[in-house]
C-alpha cells in the first residue's frame, strides 16, 4: 500500500502515514504546530513535481 504524503502549509515538513488525513489524529505539524495539508500518494506528487518543472521549461 502507498502511504499518504503530508506536508506542513507553514514549515513544509513532509510526513508519511498509512491513514487518510481523515482519520489522523494530529492534524498537525510535529515541529511548528501548523496546518498539513494531504499531496496524496507519492506517485501523485511526483507528477506534480513533473508538471511544474514543465511549466517553468515553458517559461524561458
Ligand atoms: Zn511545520
Amino acid at each position: 500500500m502507498m502511504p499518504y504524503i503530508y506536508r506542513c502549509t507553514k514549515c513544509g515538513a513532509i510526513y508519511y502515514s498509512a491513514t487518510s488525513i481523515e482519520y489522523q489524529l494530529n492534524k498537525n505539524c510535529e515541529k511548528c504546530g501548523g496546518e498539513l495539508e494531504q499531496l496524496g500518494e507519492e506517485g501523485e506528487l511526483m507528477k506534480k513535481e513533473e508538471e511544474e518543472k514543465e511549466k517553468e521549461d515553458r517559461k524561458k
